[in-house]
């Protein structure tokens, strides 16, 4: 007997990371249902798609109730606009997505028995006083500041999702997702690599705020996608950081910028935003234990693919 097609549907489906997703469910034959509002997401991520008969674009906000025909096997939540600059102009948004959209999300879960997965992120643990993060911490979040939109958002999507878990029985995954960069971030993004990728190409000063000593630890896109794909195969319930554990400051990720791109950028220094985290960087033991999983791509090697997309998009 040959066995049915299963179907994906990806929230967030032509977002960076989601579109990502779609490439790969489409490339192992899946069905795949990308539902996108477009706020953050693009339709050029997944031009490339749309001509394939195992992918469909809903164009729809998740943070309103959504009505699916047919069987679902796999729901992975990955809406909500994610940089601090798109959360800071959609505060709203953000908070609804997370909540309501991961309210509706649950829902369809529930209601199609399929396997469900929260794109968390380590913003849950705000600006830690922990260094590096196990998942066991509790984080450091000010719920009122402008990151809180999105901090708050996902702490709660995390909750609910966990609510689910033990009422609904869903079998649901949460990924705590640490800084990832690759080709099809937007160069107004406004987040650290694409920015800085953008300016160094264009010859113009690199704005690192503060004094550049705040950290972060950079996952390449395709490694992350190993992540989510090997956490989607699992039966962990409880959160897993996915990132890579090599930290860097802000200072050095602009100097190996210029150098990558050989620009004649200057580095400029603007004021560090409010509530900006003082460091990052995972402890990833449980995906390496449970998942078998741990980033392959140097931040040279990938920011070296991620200039060249850069270069010719
Ligand atoms: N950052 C910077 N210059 C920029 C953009 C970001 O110095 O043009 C800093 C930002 O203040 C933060 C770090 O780079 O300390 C990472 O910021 P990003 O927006 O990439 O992600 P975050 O980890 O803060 O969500």
């Amino acid at each position: 007997m040959v066995s049915k097609m299963k179907t994906v549907l990806v929230t967030g489906g032509a977002g960076f990371i989601g579109s990502h997703l779609c490439d790969r469910f489409v490339e192992k034959k899946l069905n795949v249902i990308c539902v996108d509002n477009l706020i953050s997401g693009d339709m050029k991520n997944i031009t490339q798609l749309l001509k394939k008969n195992n992918f469909k674009f809903v164009r729809h906000d998740i943070s309103k109730p959504i009505k699916i025909k047919g069987s679902v096997d796999y729901i992975l939540h990955f809406a909500s606009p994610a940089s601090p600059v798109d959360y800071m102009m959609y505060p709203i948004q953000t908070l609804k997505v997370g909540a309501l959209g991961t309210h509706n999300a649950l829902g369809l879960a529930k209601a199609k028995k399929a396997k469900f997965m929260l794109a968390s992120t380590s913003e849950v643990y705000g600006d830690p006083l922990v260094h590096p993060q196990p998942e066991s911490y509790w984080g450091h979040v000010n719920p009122i500041g402008p990151r809180g939109v999105y901090d708050e958002a996902k702490r709660f999507a995390e909750a609910i999702t966990m609510a689910y878990h033990r009422v609904h029985k869903i079998d649901s995954r949460i990924i705590r997702i640490f800084n990832t960069y690759g080709p099809r971030m937007r160069r107004q993004d406004g987040r650290a690599v694409p920015n800085f990728i953008d300016q160094a190409l264009k010859n113009i000063p690199i704005t690192v705020y503060g004094d550049g000593s705040q950290t972060r630890s950079f996952c390449y896109i395709d490694d992350l996608v190993e992540g989510i794909i090997k956490l989607m195969h699992s039966d962990i319930h409880t959160p897993i950081n996915i990132g890579n554990p090599n930290e860097f400051t802000i200072k050095e990720l602009a100097r190996i910028v210029l150098k990558l791109t050989g620009s004649k950028s200057r580095i400029v220094y603007k004021p560090l935003p409010q509530d900006d985290p003082k460091q990052r960087k995972p402890i990833i033991a449980q995906a390496k234990r449970l998942l078998k999983w741990q980033p392959k791509t140097p931040l040279k090697e990938g920011l070296e693919r991620t200039i060249s997309w850069f270069r010719i998009s």
